[in-house]
């Protein structure tokens, strides 16, 4: 029920307003909608498998993959990754600036490097071209684990405003090199450092920001942290890419992402399930149903939503506002609603297999409007 935002001011935030770039074919920043971004951890030399995990993060969401770098093996891999990936790619190189050329000219999308690291003017210029030839944009990382050390000699540890700083010495590089074509990020895995560096790059640069909390642990305690960091930057506004770092397979980080995103009402995509969390009233097994589902739709793309509440407490009030609803009732039976209105009874054995049918055919209906809506 996509119009509750707009009627509902509460829920609106206002996206600070950075410059648009492009990763390959992906708009970055503007007013482009937030990206979900991973990152592969095959051995980058090993095409077969890099280009299944790219293949498997992009059918979970991914817009943007980045591949690491880290010698000439892997750059020459790219050139066939980038072929069969159905997503842009991010080379991500360290400090040799000559990953970073091989990787433009085997068809990254995006190089991720830091000017400042790279050595000499020379070779900041050579990866400058580098990049302009073979159209690539730049993300500069910031990264309080791996500040400058002057800049740790200046403020003695990691800070927001070393942070700041170096962030600013990198995109003055860019910009001296009339290059501008870059989005930047600056990660910790403190989440008060990371958002206060965040919050005062974005007043100090209209460049595109790719948010980040890195190194955040296992998939439910980075989880957590991450939607507090990303949470809390995205929620006031900041961030036009994200990628959540877990100790975890990345598709879990691409289902991590789209979920904080979803949660904000910032990107919308496949079925979000408002579910109870079930006690000694429910109709049915909640939890075994909502797993069960969760795995049923994962095939969907279309924002829709979807509310499995275990009893009349709560569930006629959830289904008003979500496009299917089933409240769990007596008897071994509940009431099926669709798009906010009571429709018919259910048994609760025919459940899952109804309940995937009635979604299946309302994101077909969803799909048709929009379609309609786009062609008018
Ligand atoms: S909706 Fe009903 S079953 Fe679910 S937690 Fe609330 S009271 Fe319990």
């Amino acid at each position: 029920m996509s119009s509750l935002h707009s009627i509902r001011p509460w829920r609106q935030i206002e996206r600070r307003k950075s410059r648009q770039i492009m990763v390959g074919n992906v708009p970055v920043g503007g007013d482009a909608p937030i990206t979900v971004q991973t990152m592969t951890n095959t051995d980058s030399s090993d095409v077969a498998a890099t280009v299944a995990q790219v293949q498997a993060c992009a059918e979970a969401g991914a817009d943007i993959v980045r591949v690491s770098t880290p010698d000439a093996s892997s750059t020459k891999a790219l050139r066939e990754v980038v072929k069969e990936s159905p997503v842009p790619i991010v080379a991500d190189i360290h400090f040799h600036y000559k990953r970073a050329i091989e990787a433009a000219e085997a068809g990254a999308a995006c190089l991720r490097i830091n000017p400042g690291n790279i050595g000499d003017a020379s070779r900041v210029r050579e990866v400058i071209k580098a990049a302009k030839d073979h159209g690539c944009s730049i993300r500069i990382g910031v990264n309080a684990g791996s500040l400058e050390k002057h800049l740790l000699d200046k403020y003695a540890e990691p800070c927001p405003d070393a942070m700041i700083e170096s962030g600013l010495d990198h995109i003055r590089i860019l910009q001296d090199n009339d290059f501008h074509e870059f989005k930047i990020s600056c990660k910790a895995s403190d989440v008060f450092l990371a958002a206060a560096a965040y919050q005062g790059l974005a007043e100090a640069t209209d460049a595109p920001i790719h948010l980040g909390i890195t190194e955040a642990g296992a998939l439910t305690a980075g989880t957590i942290k991450s939607a507090i960091g990303l949470g809390n930057l995205l929620w006031s506004g900041i961030g036009d890419t994200i990628r959540v770092s877990l100790s975890a397979d990345p598709v879990e980080e691409v289902k991590v992402g789209y979920e904080i995103l979803k949660s904000l009402g910032l990107r919308h995509r496949g079925v979000n399930i408002i579910s109870c969390p079930s006690c000694a009233r429910q109709g049915f097994d909640v939890i075994k149903t909502v797993e069960a589902l969760e795995k049923r739709l994962e095939h969907i793309k279309t924002p829709m939503s979807l509310s499995i509440i275990g009893c009349v407490v709560n569930g006629p009030g959830e289904a008003l506002m979500t496009d299917v609803g089933f409240t769990g009732g007596g008897a071994g039976s509940g009431m099926v609603y669709l798009a906010g209105k009571q429709s018919h009874k259910l048994s609760n054995d025919q459940m899952v297999d109804h309940i995937v049918e009635q979604v299946e055919e309302r994101a077909s209906a969803i799909e048709a409007e929009m379609a309609t809506e786009a062609a008018e």
